[in-house]
């Protein structure tokens, strides 16, 4: 991987700044969460996101596992289930 040129030390308390120019690009802001991954050797930050893993809503979300489903996904995938089983 090529470096970017944007290096950071890191403080006492292990945190870091993630420059603005890739806040404001990537619509990063003041309380939003960061999903923190290690792949090998590399750290990948990404803007974690609360929104249905079927169908992107934000609306009315239950978390499931290491996601969220809105009520709505829900209610059609019990729906086709009971439907299944007539
Ligand atoms: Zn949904």
């Amino acid at each position: 991987m090529r470096s970017s040129g944007i290096v950071r030390k890191i403080d006492k308390h292990g945190k870091i700044t993630i420059p603005s120019e890739l806040r404001k690009l990537l619509n990063i802001q003041y309380g939003d969460f960061i999903d923190i991954t290690k792949e090998g050797n590399t750290i990948l930050l990404n803007k974690y996101e609360r929104k249905c893993i079927i169908c992107g809503s934000d609306n009315d979300l239950l978390e499931y596992r290491r996601g969220f489903i809105c009520l709505d996904c829900v209610e059609d995938i019990s729906d086709l289930i009971c439907t299944n089983r007539l």
